[in-house]
């Protein structure tokens, strides 16, 4: 079943839950952890669901058992039937205390009188009546209401004059002639009932004998023990009930806690491995990227130029004779001429070329969409930069170091190692050239022994 298919099955709360978790899932950690919320909430939405089930159909038990005792002709039969037929699950935790205040009510009046009296019932009855039945209005009530309620309780009048208007809404959509359709439906139950009750106080007497007659039923079944003890059963279970309810209720919001808890933590999290992501392609010296940066810089643009075929150059620089700056000025002299390297002179590059710190003192860079001769020219003007900024620095420090470069211009179908390694091996001929010059890859000056990786400083 594939994540989809699951969510679909979810119910609405913990959907909820879970899409404000949605970012988890971008990193495998994330994904992971958001797996195991999804499962717990799963499980614990599932027992939440089987404790619902297995008390609403104690509740019903309860309703049937209720209901058997009252005659099939009785109003009240009709009243408890509807109560019985709206009392589903999923029921709110008001709903839950004020079937549980109802049947504690009814339980007290039996526990003080040992038997149901319709007038004391009455008023225990019509909370959960007025909830569950859908009927709201007062006259709903199970009550010896005076025969002015007669009149209210026609059927007709809850129709307005404004069939009309309705009329035109029920065109408007499907979806709302289903909703009043089903509001007509309620309606009609309503008034039904409505006037069922008020036969009901208008036959008075005959309602008294029908509870008389339930009363009669109840005492003579079982004891009053009997009944208590099932009146502590059902109070008992009414509480578990409710107070599952408020439990699951703050395991919800705990978890919701919890969850954004995650959230701020994943978000630290991400920033720090935003953090460590820079420093590991940084370098922390120079700022400029490292050897890894570029590695996969120039893996990018060789794969773009094999697509595209446009020219790219490479430049391999190494500062001459860097050692003996550490060694006669130590090694924080040399570190600022790295910097100053970095800031002053090759930012002179173009923004879409790539300056990175190769090496100790050595410098790659990645001219995408440049020629040899734009190399070249973009050398010629760092090497006028470097006297430059040795000359506005004048005599109070030391003078800059010059540097040897290697250059090398890409050839279709070649790696960017074979790529590094020419220009690694123009820069040795620069070197042994006499370093402070410029050798381009193919072009160098022969040389008696050739070993690229010892040249180069
Ligand atoms: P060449 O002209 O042949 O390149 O000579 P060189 O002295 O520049 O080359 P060599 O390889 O002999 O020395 C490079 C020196 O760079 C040695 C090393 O200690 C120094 N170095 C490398 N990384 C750093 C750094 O981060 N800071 C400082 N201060 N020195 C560094
Ligand atoms: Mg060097
Ligand atoms: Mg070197």
């Amino acid at each position: 079943m594939d994540n989809r298919e699951k969510d679909r099955q979810h119910p609405p709360v913990l959907n909820k839950v879970l899409t404000l978790l949605d970012d988890l899932k971008v990193s495998p950690s994330g994904a992971i952890i958001y797996g195991h919320i999804e499962q717990m909430l799963s499980e614990m939405n599932d027992d939440h669901h089987k404790t619902e089930e297995a008390y609403a159909s104690f509740l019903d038990m309860l309703m049937e058992a209720c209901i058997s005792l009252i005659p099939a002709d009785s109003p009240l039969h009709t009243h408890l039937r509807l109560v019985q037929l709206r009392l589903t699950p999923p029921l709110s935790v008001s709903e839950l205390g004020v079937l549980n205040r109802s049947v504690e009510a009814v339980a007290d009046e039996l526990a003080k009188s040992g038997s149901l009296r319709e007038h004391d019932l009455a008023p225990a009855l019509t909370p959960v009546i007025e909830r569950f039945s859908g009927v709201t209005h007062k006259r709903a009530s199970v009550t010896h209401a005076p025969p002015v309620e007669q009149n209210a309780s026609k059927p007709s009048s809850t129709k307005p004059a404004s069939g009309e208007i309705m009329a035109e809404f029920r065109a408007n959509t499907a979806y709302r002639a289903h909703l009043d359709e089903k509001r007509d439906e309620m309606q009609k139950l309503q008034r039904d009932f409505v006037s069922q009750m008020s036969e009901a106080i208008i036959e008075s007497q005959s309602f008294g004998r029908i509870l008389e007659d339930a009363l009669v039923t109840l005492q003579q079944s079982p004891s009053i023990d009997d009944l208590e003890k099932r009146r502590s059963e059902l109070v008992k279970a009414m509480e578990e009930m409710t107070e599952g309810h408020r439990a699951l209720d703050e395991k919800f919001s705990r978890a919701q806690e919890y969850l954004s808890i995650i959230e701020d933590d994943n978000q630290q999290l991400n920033d720090e491995l935003d953090r460590v992501r820079l420093l590991s392609l940084t370098d922390e010296l120079t700022s400029l990227p490292n050897r890894r940066a570029f590695m996969r810089r120039l893996e990018d643009e060789v794969s773009r130029v094999q697509r595209h075929g446009y020219p790219l150059g490479l430049i391999l620089m190494d500062l001459d004779h860097f050692k003996s700056i550490n060694d006669l000025r130590g090694h924080a002299a040399g570190d600022e001429v790295l910097r100053s390297y970095s800031k002053e002179i090759l930012s002179i590059f173009r923004h879409h070329d790539l300056v990175a710190r190769y090496g100790g003192e050595e410098f790659a860079v990645i001219l995408p969409n440049t020629t040899q001769e734009g190399v070249m020219s973009a050398l010629n003007k760092v090497r006028q930069r470097v006297d430059e900024v040795a000359e506005m620095r004048g005599s109070d420090t030391f003078e800059l170091p010059t540097f040897s470069a290697g250059v090398a211009e890409f050839r279709p179908g070649e790696t960017p190692s074979t790529l590094i390694e020419r220009a690694d091996s123009a820069l040795y001929a620069a070197k042994r050239k006499g370093r402070n010059c410029t050798e381009i890859s193919g072009q160098e000056q022969e040389m008696d022994s050739h070993s690229p990786s010892g040249a180069a400083g």
